[in-house]
């Protein structure tokens, strides 16, 4: 395995982790500066933290989010700039209006839009009123707003008149929890949106001088669902102490720096655009890019070089879709202020990791966390050597551990490197999840002997990076041997031809289950039995024949969630003709855009 070599050349600023032993054994979370200090003694609010306190010092005047507009694909990108003193006043009145609506603490309230500012002000306003906020994805049905509704029972939606008219109006009746829908567009019709409020009125009929609820480290502030990979999303409660998490990783893991440029790619309605889009940048008095159109491989190139992005947090998908576009629209850009590129939410295959060297200059460093965790666990940072296919080590503060179930129930940690076991975590991190709403039983089922297990399977090497080998769900057991996923689907990438590849197990007589893939190519290559025959062949060459898969299917597209991640269980389901199970957050062929006002 070729490692990719960091040298201080590669380092345009001194990052903030520079000696992974000693931050590490010296690590402390009680020592991370108190960000809300301002508060009092035990006060402790996102929404503080990220606006107030910015607002009252040197980042009052700097940009806080740069809203890249939602036009057509590639048209002219127009930027509409808030700064962080702007933010801070508009949050604030929104903190009155949901006083006015007589919206206080640990009510909750849903945001369904796509990315304006408003949505921003939203979730920072009632952050800072205590209010729980859940933002869901714009794209989301009616069914699947409907289940998330009906578990975390809101008392408000906050929406985009299209969206209430489209989706939300024909179900209104069936969300009884919900008091109010309030509708962030201008020119809302009310006649047309009966039983709605609209925002700039509620905005205009209050002032921006709202003092924050005196809330703590330990009071609900987010309400986030999985990306249902697996099974049926779950709601994972998180709170307010979370951001010494934001603020630390956004040091340690994106090596955020006041000056930076910073372009988080994820929406808010999954855990990163959240964590990384929202609270992380703004703790840290950056400019974060918020592009509120979906993805276009021309228009993200554009945006990288136009706005001068420095540090970049994307997924492994919109890497993979970026590589099929081909190097050739990359080179017609040039990117000399980008310095950092870190991926997550999918295994990222080495391919993809040396792509970037080679097409942006930039390796990609791939780090692993779960809605669960709240924050990011394993990284890949600056100042280190990157292990391509390995998402990095354990920042500062994360005990990571291999662990194998014992037959009575207990947990053996696996100290020998190079050993497959569960990924378990030992609480204490402040942005862990207090709960899965309304399954109090799943929720315990996380934890044995003192560690929360993670339900991903993995391999600690003995420099103590970590590879991933797969969900505990989608290990393929084959002839007595266990297969992970992952390294067969980064065999199967390492070929020319391949965009994407997921592997599943299908049952079989006498081997228990064989591998299967299902492949998608890359344009310009074509998918017949010749190609077939050549990925059989390249991909025994490269993990033998017990390993590699012995059939392959061509697809025009793989299944994946509205967050961008395979749907392994769904090909399985296909593939064995069983119930599909809870397909709420399947993106559709074509996704639809929302935009608001
Ligand atoms: P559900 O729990 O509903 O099935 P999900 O697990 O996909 O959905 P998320 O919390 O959004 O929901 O995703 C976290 C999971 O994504 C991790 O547990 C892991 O399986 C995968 N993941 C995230 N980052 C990485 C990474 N860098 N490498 C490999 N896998 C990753
Ligand atoms: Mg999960």
């Amino acid at each position: 395995m070729q490692v990719i070599r960091k040298t201080t050349a590669d380092l345009r600023v001194p990052p903030h982790l520079s000696d992974y032993a000693r931050t590490r054994a010296n690590f402390k979370w009680s020592d991370v500066p108190n960000l809300c200090e301002g508060m009092g003694p035990g006060g402790c609010n996102i929404g503080y933290a990220c606006l107030d306190r910015q607002a009252s010092g040197p980042a009052a005047d700097r940009v806080a989010l740069r809203f890249i507009g939602d036009g057509s694909t590639t048209a002219e990108l127009n930027a509409h700039d808030m700064s962080y003193r702007e933010l801070a006043q508009c949050a604030s009145r929104f903190t009155n209006v949901l006083r006015s609506l007589g919206i206080g603490k640990g009510d909750r309230i849903f945001t369904i839009m796509g990315r304006a500012p408003e949505l921003y002000i939203t979730m920072m306003g009632a952050l800072r009123n205590g209010t729980v906020v859940s933002p869901l994805f714009a794209a989301f049905g009616p069914e699947p707003i409907a289940t998330r509704v009906n578990i975390a029972e809101p008392v408000a939606l906050v929406t985009t008149a299209a969206i209430y008219q489209r989706k939300i109006a024909k179900i209104r009746d069936q969300l009884p929890s919900v008091r109010h829908v309030i509708l962030v567009d201008q020119d809302a019709a009310p006649g047309d949106a009966a039983g709605t409020v609209n925002y700039r009125q509620l905005m205009a009929g209050v002032d921006d001088d709202a003092p924050i609820e005196p809330t703590t480290a330990t009071d609900p502030a987010l309400l986030h669902f999985t990306s249902g990979t697996t099974g049926t999303p779950k709601g994972a409660i998180h709170v307010h102490g979370a951001l010494s998490m934001h603020y630390i990783t956004g040091l340690y893991a994106l090596d955020l720096h006041a000056d930076d440029v910073y372009w988080c790619t994820a929406d808010p309605g999954w855990v990163t655009g959240t964590s990384y889009g929202v609270i992380a940048p703004l703790l840290h008095g950056v400019t974060a890019v918020v592009d509120e159109a979906e993805f276009d491989a021309e228009r993200w190139y554009r945006i990288l070089a136009d706005e001068s992005v420095t540090v970049w947090y994307t997924a492994p998908t919109a890497i993979r879709m970026l590589i099929k576009a081909g190097a050739e629209l990359a080179q017609r850009y040039e990117f000399p202020a980008l310095r950092f590129i870190a991926s997550v939410g999918e295994p990222l295959n080495p391919e993809a990791v040396w792509w970037g060297k080679k097409v942006l200059g930039l390796p990609i460093h791939d780090n692993w966390w779960q809605t669960e965790t709240g924050g990011i666990m394993i990284a890949n940072t600056p100042a280190f050597d990157i292990k391509p296919g390995s998402m990095g080590r354990p920042l500062p503060g994360v005990d990571a551990y291999v662990v194998r179930h014992a037959e009575n129930g207990r947990l053996t940690v696996i100290e020998e490197p190079d050993v497959e076991g569960e990924l378990a975590l030992k609480p204490g991190w402040p942005s862990m999840f207090r709960g899965y709403l309304h399954q109090e039983d799943r929720y315990q089922k996380c934890f044995a002997d003192g560690l929360y297990l993670t339900g991903d399977l993995v391999k600690r090497d003995a420099d103590g990076y970590f590879w991933f080998v797969g969900r505990a769900d989608d290990v393929i057991k084959s002839a007595g041997h266990l297969i992970g996923p992952f390294e067969v689907e980064s065999a199967l990438t390492d070929h020319p031809a391949v965009a994407e590849a997921a592997v599943i197990g299908k049952p079989d007589p006498t081997v228990g289950e064989i591998v299967k893939a299902f492949v998608t190519v890359k344009d310009g290559f074509t998918a017949d039995d010749d190609l077939r025959l050549e990925l059989l062949a390249h991909a025994r060459k490269r993990l033998g024949a017990a390993v590699a898969p012995k059939e392959i299917e061509f697809a025009d597209a793989l299944p994946h969630t509205r967050s961008g991640k395979i749907m392994r269980r769904l090909l399985r389901a296909r593939e064995l003709g069983l119930p599909q199970g809870d397909t709420s957050t399947v993106e559709t062929d074509t996704p639809i855009r929302e935009t608001s006002a």
